[in-house]
């Protein structure tokens, strides 16, 4: 049983994070936000797929005019990102965003800083401290390079602004695409700091090597107990991205849900397996369970009734038909082709 670090709590509109809140899931749109049909869409997609918090992109006036139709429209917290631009950050807390991500140190001056922070009091919404390997501020990367320590100074450095601003509605991040200086950041400003840490590796790549980066890092850092909330960066639709979050806390015990027992088939598999399995997960992903159940797909009598058995349901394969386990009972036997239907019913009929 993992032991998480109690954090202290803020939140996000609806969404707590830190103390003994969920650890949720986070997402960010890779539409256009000026264009505040196509980002609902997104939103609504993302949503539906078990997102908790969404991310947009602010990069100018125009996205920031689209913000009152998406916070509108969206059924999730809308947290603004920001870089460079105080006035910005100004206009999209006015404009009733529930949360901003900036990066103190492209923000300018200490004055301008302030300014944000201000109004994030007078809205009385957190501000996401986001450090980030690639802008760290030019004397500490001088001091300390592009190594985790340059990440934790420079995370320090905008913490001790913010709390002489009297200002602790925050979150931290410290992200970088280096996997172990991203856990090794994590693990020491974790130690220093009970703020609430958003958790992520920044830039990790595509759908199969940032699903790979993101787990390890994002993974390793769970199992110790370390984070409130994550983004799984991919380059590819955000609602994968929601998907692997999802499972990784799902692998991990942190989140209820459908956990899948399926063989990895070989010369002995008389059905399809692979089909038969993905099927199943696609299908009983959309019902969106929010409570423990195992579910086994097996190709044959050697693993099949051991794990059938122990799952909440389960099918062990054999030639053109598999049997159904349920509870660990034999219930019948299902000729192949109906076995993703036949499975499903059973499915919706324990939960
Ligand atoms: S359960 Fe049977 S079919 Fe599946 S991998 Fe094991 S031996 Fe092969």
């Amino acid at each position: 049983m993992i032991q998480r670090k109690k954090t202290r709590q803020i939140s996000v509109g609806t969404v707590k994070i830190g103390g003994d809140a969920p650890i949720s899931i986070q997402s960010m749109t890779n539409t256009d936000t000026r264009d505040s049909e196509k980002t609902l869409e997104q939103i609504l997609q993302c949503a539906s797929h078990g997102c908790d918090i969404i991310r947009v992109a602010l990069p100018d006036e125009k996205a920031v005019h689209a913000l009152p139709k998406i916070l509108n429209g969206s059924p999730i917290p809308v947290i603004g990102d920001i870089h460079f631009n105080h006035e910005l950050a100004i206009k999209a807390i006015e404009n009733g965003v529930h949360g901003i991500r900036i990066n103190p140190g492209n923000i300018g001056t200490s004055e301008k800083v302030k300014q944000v922070i201000d109004a994030a009091k007078i809205a009385q919404i957190p501000i996401r401290i986001g450090v980030n390997a690639g802008s760290l501020e030019k004397d500490i990367k001088k001091g300390y390079g592009v190594t985790a320590d340059a990440l934790v100074e420079s995370a320090m450095r905008h913490i001790r602004f913010f709390e002489s601003q009297n200002f602790y509605n925050i979150k931290l991040s410290l992200k970088s695409s280096s996997v172990p200086m991203t856990i090794e950041a994590y693990r020491k400003i974790s130690e220093k700091y009970n703020f609430p840490l958003h958790l992520g590796v920044t830039e990790a790549g595509t759908a199969f090597s940032g699903t790979i980066r993101s787990s390890i890092g994002i993974g390793t850092l769970l199992a110790e107990g370390i984070g409130d909330t994550l983004r799984v960066s991919l380059a590819d639709d955000p609602v994968e991205e929601v998907k692997v979050g999802l499972e990784l806390l799902r692998a991990l015990d942190l989140r209820k849900g459908p956990h899948f027992i399926v063989c990895p088939t070989c010369g002995r598999t008389e059905i399809d397996i692979i089909s038969i399995a993905k099927n199943v997960e696609d299908e009983v992903r959309k019902l969106q369970i929010e409570k423990n159940i195992s579910i086994a797909v097996m190709g044959c009598v050697v693993n099949g009734p051991g794990e059938a058995e122990e799952a909440d349901l389960g099918i062990a394969g054999g030639k053109g038909q598999a049997v159904l386990f349920k509870k660990g009972r034999i219930i019948r036997k299902i000729p192949e082709k109906d076995i993703v239907a036949e499975l499903l019913k059973e499915i919706r009929s324990i939960l």
